[in-house]
């Protein structure tokens, strides 16, 4: 990458950019090289997954008393831009590990909890999974119709699950289901379920657009008991944790937007350069530069409202807002970017030999999951009207 892409950091400390270059390293020298096979092969390798918990990036949300690194909010979404920029896919896995699951059982979990589970989010040997997702409830994740019925000392979950991400390799997942029927959003509960628990299988494996090497899969539940001391928060706030879980998920899948559209400019900035029409470098055209120019402009914006959103959740003020803005601008910038990357790439760019083609598919799903766009719009309109 060129040095002037790698100078825009945006203000940040020392630590921070020790941080940036440790995961832009692995990125460059470990995820990139494999991140179109494992776009084809639609399979995500355990050797980068202990290697990811190995530098500690499995961990980051989690305090250190509990195994992690407790790092926070700021480090993890300028390491997510780091590895999104080489591989979306794992981008996505490692975004799901720390702001789905760790750090909801950091926030809400009791210490039983906590000591049973976290230590193993952070070194690796649980991979996490976070359903709420039914194919009937998507944006309206209230309506969920996943049931939970107390009997004695344990819940009975019945219900199906769609589109989960690391659903069929997760050991542990965080399972929303209706323990007050008629009540809606106010009736649903959180669970920690595990993979060993009876009942518990995986349905469909989703054949994708993009990032094809994050797994996402439907999860079936028929009869699984799961011990009352598994549910996470309290029973009926389920669906609170659930919307405070995704704006920090919300942050994550900002940066992962952010780190696509690195990849755009980089790869766009080394082909205009290189590649010759009319007797010059199309870089000498303005029609390409001016392209360039958004990017380069629509970057620094995505990362600013990435970090004050994780900022400010790092300092435990208030941030639905922000987490939705950081999401909505920068999926979307990195939408206009990929488009504008193969583009620039000509023919080239429409081909599998050249990475753009990867990214222009990865990108969508930023639009998408946590939250659509036109749900994060309904969220900042709502906090900017006071509706
Ligand atoms: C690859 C992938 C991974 C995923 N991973 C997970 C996961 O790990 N866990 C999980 O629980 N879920 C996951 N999801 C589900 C994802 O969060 C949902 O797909 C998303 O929330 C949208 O829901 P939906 O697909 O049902 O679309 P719908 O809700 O049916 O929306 C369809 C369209 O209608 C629009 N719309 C809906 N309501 C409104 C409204 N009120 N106003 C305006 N427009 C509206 C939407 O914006 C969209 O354009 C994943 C999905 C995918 C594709």
């Amino acid at each position: 990458m060129g040095s002037n892409l790698l100078a825009m950091d945006c203000g940040l400390t020392e630590d921070l950019l020790l941080l940036q270059q440790t995961a832009r390293d692995f990125a460059d020298q470990v995820l990139k090289p494999g991140a179109s096979r494992l776009d084809q092969e639609e399979r995500f390798p355990q050797v980068h997954w202990k290697q990811l918990a190995d530098m500690g990036f499995l961990g980051l949300l989690i305090p250190e008393e509990y195994g992690g690194s407790g790092l926070g909010n700021v480090p993890l979404v300028v390491v997510l831009e780091e590895l999104n920029r080489a591989c979306a896919s794992t981008g996505v896995t490692v975004s799901v590990q720390n702001s789905l699951v760790g750090g909801p059982i950091v926030k809400f979990g009791s210490e039983d909890q906590k000591r049973r589970y976290l230590s193993k989010l952070a070194t690796g040997e649980l991979v996490g999974a976070y359903a709420i997702t039914e194919h009937a409830h998507g944006s309206d994740a209230g309506a969920i119709e996943t049931t939970a019925v107390r009997k004695g000392e344990s819940y009975v979950l019945n219900g199906r699950k769609a589109w989960i991400t690391s659903g069929a390799t997760a050991g542990l997942v965080i399972v929303f289901a209706s323990t007050h029927r008629g009540q809606g959003s106010r009736g649903i509960t959180a669970f920690l379920v595990e993979r060993g628990f009876r009942g518990l299988s995986v349905g469909k494996h989703e054949k994708k657009l993009g990032i094809r090497g994050s797994e996402t899969v439907e999860l079936l539940l028929e009869d699984v008991e799961v011990p009352a001391e598994n549910v996470l928060g309290e029973p009926g706030k389920g669906f609170k944790l659930a919307l405070s879980t995704l704006d920090g998920g919300r942050i994550g899948i900002a940066a992962q937007a952010s780190g696509i559209l690195a990849a755009c400019l980089e790869d766009s900035t080394l082909y205009a350069r290189d590649r010759k029409q009319f007797g010059k470098a199309i870089a000498e055209f303005q029609p390409i530069q001016w392209k360039i120019a958004n990017m380069a402009v629509d970057l620094d914006a995505s990362r600013l409202l990435t970090r004050r959103a994780a900022w400010l959740r790092d300092q435990g003020r208030p941030h639905t807002k922000e987490a939705a803005m950081a999401k909505l601008f920068a999926s979307e910038a990195a939408n206009r970017a990929a488009t504008q990357a193969v583009q620039i790439h000509g023919g080239a760019g429409y081909c599998k030999d050249f990475a753009v083609e990867r990214y222009f598919r990865d990108a969508k799903i930023t639009e998408i999951y946590e939250g659509t766009s036109e749900i994060q719009r309904l969220v900042i309109s709502r906090n900017v009207l006071e509706t």
